[in-house]
């Protein structure tokens, strides 16, 4: 149990010596970010965020899945941002240079029937490409929406530009 119970008793820590604050639900710089669940990426502090400034989705490879689009209908038409930014990064465990990671997935799920999409890719840059085109052509997307992909190396930490921030044009009310 020792994994929970260093959490819990750091949590008391945090607070006692009054690190948590209370602050608004709306992220301060209107601000989403789609990131990967890699435990070597520090959303906050590589990115000069401080708490309450944005919305943090980690997904396994950064990848937009259907529930990312849930949680940015959510972020974006009632908490008010308008700015999403996709961060893939190097070494990702959903890197997928052979092709054969689905196989090898599917086989240590065994007799499951749990086949999700798992968003494999063989470079961080297409899927980070895929995902902000996915965000341009989501058709619930707000009438003011500013998409930007980037790639996090992870040996030294370091942001790469991979799709230019950009406002993406309001849906057509006619589709
Ligand atoms: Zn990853």
């Amino acid at each position: 149990m020792e994994p929970f119970e260093r959490i819990v008793e750091a949590n008391q820590r945090y607070v006692a010596e009054g690190s948590h604050r209370s602050l608004p639900v709306r992220p301060s710089r209107a601000l989403a970010i789609v990131t990967c669940m890699d435990s070597r990426i520090d959303a906050f502090t590589s990115l000069g965020l401080e708490l309450g400034d944005a919305h943090v989705l980690r997904t396994a490879g950064a990848r937009v899945t259907g529930d990312v689009l849930r949680s940015l209908a959510l972020s974006t038409h009632a908490l008010g941002t308008r700015r999403v930014a996709v961060i893939g990064h190097t070494n990702c465990g959903l890197h997928d240079p052979d092709g054969t990671l689905v196989d090898r997935l599917s086989s240590l799920l065994g007799r499951t029937p749990f086949q999700p999409e798992w968003g494999a890719f063989s470079d961080p840059r297409n899927a980070v490409r895929e995902d902000c085109a996915r965000l341009r052509q989501w058709p619930d997307r707000p009438a003011e929406l500013g998409v930007a992909g980037y790639v996090l190396d992870v040996e030294d930490g370091l942001l790469h530009e991979v799709v230019a921030p950009a406002m993406v044009p309001a849906p057509d009310p006619m589709d």
